[in-house]
C-alpha cells in the first residue's frame, strides 16, 4: 500500500548495456568502456533505474563466488563485452 514496487520492466537497462553495467559494477571496466557506461548512466533514465537491480545481482554473485559456486568469468566476460561493443557500433 503506497509503497512503490519496481516491476521487471522498470529494472531493465538498455539491452546493449547489460553486460557492460555488470562489468562496471565489478570494477572490470577501464578506459573508454568505463567512460561510456558512466556517461550513459547520466543520460539514460532507464539504465539509471536499473542500477539497484544490478547492485543486488552483483552482491549475490560475490556471495556465490565466495562459496566457490561461480565459474571463472574472466576471459569469457571480456569477450562478451567486446562483442556487445561491436554490435552496438554496428547499429549506429
Ligand atoms: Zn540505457
Amino acid at each position: 500500500m503506497g509503497m512503490h514496487r519496481l516491476t521487471e520492466d522498470d529494472k531493465k537497462p538498455c539491452p546493449h548495456m547489460r553486460t557492460l553495467v555488470s562489468a562496471w559494477l565489478d570494477g572490470a571496466l577501464t578506459g573508454i568502456a568505463k567512460w561510456y557506461v558512466e556517461w550513459h548512466m547520466k543520460t539514460c533514465p532507464q539504465c539509471r533505474s536499473a542500477v539497484p537491480f544490478f547492485r543486488g545481482m552483483h552482491h549475490r554473485l560475490e556471495e556465490l563466488a565466495h562459496k566457490g559456486d561461480v565459474p571463472n568469468l574472466g576471459e569469457e566476460r571480456w569477450e562478451k563485452i567486446e562483442k556487445a561493443w561491436a554490435e552496438m557500433d554496428q547499429k549506429r
